[in-house]
């Protein structure tokens, strides 16, 4: 069905298209609760009573649930857990409801974004021949052995934390460095390859600058710290090549970007 001018019942001013198809909502003229239950075609106004958002009947404030049609009158403050009509913009404690809901989603669905990843790297890493073993701090670390006739046993490791922060350049350095020593104090042999990994949501640019211009030296180990940004699905590493690493680096960054990056498109 199509309504093409709608009218606030208790001031006459028109409301904005955009907003008429909320269930509850404020008339942008006079300030009363307005709702356009599911179930009709029409408007009905608030008296001070709670409106139920499906039917448009009104309750009396201390009911839980509609009297008519038993949907749920209440919703529970993601802040303080206070229980406040549906239709209310504040709770009783002064928080803004649906700011907080709006964060509280974005926040799951980063989180959700992030356990997603790491089950990625789970699978990928064993794939490609690495086991995992416990780092303190690290949300993951996978180790792999490799050896060659030409530099003997080169043993990998791959370690990866989470950031829900902004990262800054310190983090990422303090971060690898950490990531470093514990791969040292668990080496065997004398050459080490490893891989700090830091999964983020979004990567500063100047995280980003720093980054690709920092490459720590060690003897007969190389630290290659690594960004993952979720956001994109873009990886952000160290872009120079070091005069006494020309082969190697490019043997780094592939394999990098096989064991790290989750979406493979840009052709
Ligand atoms: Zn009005
Ligand atoms: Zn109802
Ligand atoms: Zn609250």
């Amino acid at each position: 069905m199509e309504i093409n001018s709608l009218d606030c019942p208790k001031c006459g001013g028109s409301i904005p298209e955009q907003i008429r198809r909320g269930k509850l909502f404020k008339c942008p003229h006079c300030g009363s609760t307005l709702v356009w239950p599911d179930k009709q075609a029409t408007l009905v106004l608030s008296f001070g009573a709670n409106l139920c958002p499906d039917c448009g009947v009104d309750n009396e404030p201390t009911r839980s649930f509609c009297r008519n049609c038993g949907t749920s009158l209440t919703k529970t403050c993601p802040q303080c857990k206070a229980t406040l009509y549906v239709g209310d913009s504040y709770c009783p404690n002064g928080h803004d409801f649906e700011y907080l809901r709006q964060r509280h989603e974005y926040e799951q669905q980063r989180l959700g974004r992030a356990k997603w990843y790491l089950d990625f790297i789970d699978t990928n890493l064993i794939t490609n021949g690495y086991t995992p073993i416990q780092i303190p701090e690290a949300d993951k670390a996978f180790y792999r052995s490799e050896f060659r006739l030409v530099t003997a046993t080169t043993e990998h490791y791959c370690i990866f934390r989470y950031f829900n922060e902004t990262l800054t350049p310190d983090k990422v350095r303090s971060t690898s460095e950490q990531g470093f020593r514990h791969a040292e104090e668990l080496k065997t042999g004398t050459n080490l390859r490893c891989y700090p990994v830091i999964v983020t949501d979004n990567v500063p640019s100047n995280v980003r600058d720093f980054i690709r211009s920092y490459n720590p030296k060690h003897f007969s180990a190389i630290e290659f710290p690594v960004i993952v940004e979720l956001a994109s699905g873009e990886l952000y590493y160290y872009t120079g090549t070091p005069l006494y690493g020309f082969a190697v680096y490019g043997g780094i960054r592939n394999n990098a970007e096989n064991l790290f990056r989750f979406r493979k498109s840009r052709s």
